[in-house]
């Protein structure tokens, strides 16, 4: 069979700089550029060349409508379609798309969370063109749709999106770190840019087996379900060979990316069967914040066509290794250098060292907003179990930058400290980093060699909100080293301050950084001596948002408002509390329809086949009898417990937000597991025709 070649079809539907310059007039074209570059808006007749040369593009590849494409404050993205179509004065039809509906655009955003802000009377917000991402056209069936990647935001200026906050965090950072790059005298450096990396891990079931479960279909997740006999023990699947159906699907989406531009270099199985994982190339922040909405898009209309259920849940299935967003991120220079990465050069490895701490020291003081960022209703289920990172944040820098930073802090001598550096082995950092990097895989924050690693947020995220958090602390960090720097030169040279400035990271973030187990239940006991943030519920979790501390960084950086913080906060609980109360009714439903059925059948067989005995095995058959018996007892109980949902499903109704909040975390979560146990119980005791639903281990076997 003849397949299309990633070189030809690479970027074919991405308004890119090579298809600008195509068709854009060369003054326009280099005015776009340096909007693209520098950040500014596009001016209206600008904008009226853009739109028509992009209307054109777009047409050639058989596109028929546009949409603003944007991140609501949900975790996926929004787009309203508008038809390039329409009839002029004569009813003849003409295509139009103006410089206006390419720079601004109305959606009626009325039913987009917005925590409040937007009282329904000013319903509506607009969105508009974020030029440091590509518009690009999602192929459909029988056209192409426009995809005009913008920020969204309210009549009075509020951001109702994931985006701006993101694009401002992004900006703190690369502000401040051009300014560490000046006082280091790196001269003639134009920019540096945050970039990202978010490795995507995932389930793919049998679609024709997992229909029958309305717990995957509704919530994406199982709520009852026993652990198959044979599950991840024999760690057999990571890095196995991939199973030949799922390998056609991740060709296909593959091909569907690069059509979008986007490279995934890395497939592969994760440890849970019928787990897998995607990392795309890195990119610049922003954009690689939309690649990964684009993969996650791609992959589930993919999913269908290929007859599978694609599953994003942080905790699909109980007892299995849940998925995760690992999130790299670094920053680069314009001369394409990693910050992050060591070298063998000393002056290029003291300022290695300072953008290094500089993210230790930020992440030390606002880790809580880094829990906050990564607390949703399925990540809960993931974090803190014997696989995912726990739900304490630290970093784990391994043995060799451990023991320069406990150097530095120790002090070095004051007449040579750029020389002690150097016995302790920093040139020879590159290599040394190469063979021993990320040996620990149990740390939520990860040195990796070149770049950090933040493993806990979960894979049905938008990476824009850990995102945003973690380049707060980092802006935050690199301002404060900044300061006490500039405060030293005249005193002391450069490199001699900027030591100075790394120790002081070094001793502030001692309590951040730990390089033993993370799992383990020592270090329960130990961060909580350490003074870190430990909170286990997603309410907890997210109240860290509100910290005085946490909201005056977003504020001050202008990354968020107060009110934008607040609000922000309001739609996560909201979210969480809807996604639990979704999982409390489906659950009831599956109980009654289901599970309940199916023990009265059990019931009915065996004492159908127990009274069809004669009367003297009957009385010998007591562990029969203790079987219909265990069987009666385990229908009572379930059906207690399901009047206590029913119960709390309609309390729950007349309470304001914080009560529900709380009332789901204590009793409703809680009762579901309870319900679970339950209903496991059942699955393990049941005849194989009256089980009610698929087991894991047939939704599990793909081949
Ligand atoms: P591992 O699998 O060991 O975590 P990889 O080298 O496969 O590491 O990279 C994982 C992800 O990190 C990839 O998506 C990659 O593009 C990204 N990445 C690599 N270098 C950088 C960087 N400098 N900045 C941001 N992301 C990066
Ligand atoms: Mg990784």
């Amino acid at each position: 069979m003849e397949f299309d070649k990633a070189r030809d079809i690479f970027g074919m539907y991405v308004f890119d700089r090579r298809a600008m310059k195509e068709r854009l007039p060369q003054h326009i074209f280099e005015a776009l550029m340096a909007s693209i570059e520098g950040g500014q808006k596009l001016d209206s007749a600008m904008a009226d060349m853009v739109a028509a040369a992009m209307k054109e593009w777009a047409l050639s590849k058989g596109a028929t409508h546009w949409t603003h494409w944007f991140h609501p404050r949900t975790e996926l993205t929004a787009e309203k379609h508008m038809s390039f179509m329409s009839k002029d004065e004569n009813g003849m039809p003409i295509e139009s798309f103006k410089g206006k509906e390419l720079i601004q655009s109305e959606p009626d955003a009325s039913s987009l969370p917005s925590g409040g802000i937007r009282s329904t009377f000013e319903a509506r917000g607009y969105s508009a063109w974020d030029p440091s991402s590509p518009a690009f056209i999602m192929m459909s069936k029988k056209g192409g749709t426009l995809c005009i990647p913008s920020v969204f935001i309210s009549y009075d200026g509020t951001p109702l999106d994931l985006k701006t906050p993101l694009l401002k965090a992004v900006d703190a950072v690369e502000t401040r770190s051009m300014r560490l790059l000046k006082l280091f005298g790196n001269r003639g450096i134009k920019w540096a840019h945050v970039t990202v990396g978010a490795e995507q891990e995932f389930f793919l079931v049998d679609n024709p087996v997992a229909k029958d479960r309305m717990d995957l279909k509704y919530c994406g997740r199982t709520l009852l379900g026993c652990c198959p006999p044979k599950g991840q023990q024999m760690e057999d699947h990571y890095f196995g060979s991939i199973p030949s159906r799922v390998l056609s699907f991740m060709e296909d989406v593959e091909r569907d990316l690069y059509r979008l531009g986007v490279v995934i270099t890395t497939r592969h199985n994760e440890v849970a069967p019928c787990q897998f994982e995607f990392a795309p190339q890195f990119a610049d922040a922003n954009l690689a914040c939309d690649q990964n909405q684009q993969i996650m898009d791609i992959m589930r209309k993919m999913a269908k066509r290929h007859d599978f259920q694609l599953l994003l849940h942080e905790k699909p299935f109980a007892g299995l290794n849940g998925s995760g967003k690992h999130v790299n991120f670094s920053i680069m220079d314009s001369e394409g250098r990693n910050l992050l990465m060591p070298s063998s050069n000393h002056r290029k490895n003291i300022q290695f060292l300072m953008f290094l701490s500089a993210f230790l020291l930020g992440a030390s003081k606002f880790h809580s907003l880094f829990r906050a960022s990564i607390a949703s209703p399925g990540n809960i289920h993931r974090l803190g179990g014997n696989e995912a990172p726990p739900a304490i944040m630290s970093a784990y820098l391994g043995t060799t930058l451990t023991n320069i930073l406990e150097a530095v802090e120790k002090g070095l001598p004051d007449d040579m400290p750029a020389q002690a550096l150097i016995d302790l082995g920093m040139n020879k950092l590159p290599s040394v980093m190469a063979d021993n990097s990320d040996r620990n895989r149990t740390a939520p924050i990860a040195f990796t060699g070149n770049k950090f690693e933040f493993r806990a947020p979960g894979a049905s995220q938008s990476i824009a909100g850990p995102l945003t958090m973690v380049l707060a602390a980092w802006a935050w960090g690199l301002e404060k080293m900044g300061d006490m720097i500039e405060s030293k030169i005249g005193e002391l040279d450069v490199i001699d301050a900027a030591i100075e400035s790394i120790r002081f990271a070094a001793s502030e973030s001692r309590n951040f950084r730990f390089e033993g187990n993370a799992y383990s239940m020592e270090w329960q006991e130990e961060a909580k001596r350490r003074g870190l943030t430990v909170t286990n519920t997603t309410p907890e979790a997210l109240a860290l948002f509100l910290l005085p501390e946490n909201r005056e960084l977003l504020s001050r950086l202008n990354i968020m408002t107060e009110r934008e913080i607040i609000a922000y906060y309001e739609i996560r609980i909201e979210q969480y509390i809807k996604t639990v109360e979704i999982e409390l009714g489906i659950l009831r439903n599956m109980v009654w329809e289901g599970v309940l059925p199916a023990i009265s059948k059990q019931i009915l067989m065996e004492s159908a086949a127990l009274a069809s005995l004669p009367e003297e095995n009957r009385k010998e058959a007591v562990s029969w009898n203790a079987y219909i018996a265990r069987l009666g007892t385990l229908k009572n109980k379930l059906l207690s417990a399901s009047d206590k949902l029913e119960g709390l499903r309609e309390r729950l109704r007349t309470m304001e937000m914080e009560e529900q909040s709380a009332a789901i975390t204590n009793e409703g979560l809680p009762l579901c597991e309870y319900i679970r146990n339950l209903c496991d119980t059942a699955e393990s005791i049941l005849a194989g025709d009256n089980l009610p639903y698929p087991t894991y281990t047939k939704i599990l076997s793909i081949s």
